[in-house]
């Protein structure tokens, strides 16, 4: 399998459908990569700002580890960190056409998502991290109300927002 290859297979995978899907959809492990689906990622990261677009060919193609990419941009890794996360959510609703139609998968973008909508949304993301399985959503609701402004009253809001719209750490491997 050549590196193209395996760069374009994550990467669509990766963008595609989210680690929480990766487990509800039986995908091939290995499928062709057309010459579409090269033009659509292609076409895709070709929408980014030329710093993002930077960080992809780092990161995606030539495998170069966060921190590296973080001190030759001169950003700190958090905000690498939120450059990366940016640039998954905008390549998803690029590719969310494509990828409905060659893999027949919806994608959750979170558009309607009042947490992904939020700029508080990295602060929340920790909050929801940091909450043990076995605690309930309540203290984090009345966090988002309190701190936040954000009334939610239904806690299947944040298990939707963790298992489809979070970027877990890392479950892209290199950090
Ligand atoms: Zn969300």
């Amino acid at each position: 399998m050549s590196s193209a290859r395996v760069v374009y297979y994550n990467w669509i995978f990766d963008v595609g459908t989210g680690p929480a899907l990766k487990h509800r959809y039986r995908i091939p492990r290995a499928p062709e990569v057309s010459n579409q689906l090269i033009r659509s990622v292609r076409r895709a990261v070709s929408t980014l700002t030329p710093r993002e677009r930077e960080f992809v060919y780092r990161y995606y193609y030539n495998g170069e580890a966060n921190r590296k990419i973080a001190i030759e941009m001169g950003l700190t890794v958090g905000r690498i960190d939120r450059l990366h996360r940016r640039i998954l959510k905008r390549l998803k609703i690029v590719l969310a056409d494509f990828v409905r139609k060659e893999y027949g998968l919806d994608v959750a973008i979170g558009d309607d998502c009042p947490i992904c909508q939020s700029p508080h949304c990295d602060e929340i993301n920790r909050l929801i991290q940091a909450k043990p399985p076995e605690v309930t959503w309540r203290g984090v609701l009345k966090t988002l109300c309190n701190e936040y402004g954000l009334k939610i009253t239904s806690p299947q809001v944040l298990i939707g927002h963790e298992k489809y719209h979070m970027n877990k750490e890392g479950e892209h491997g290199r950090r």
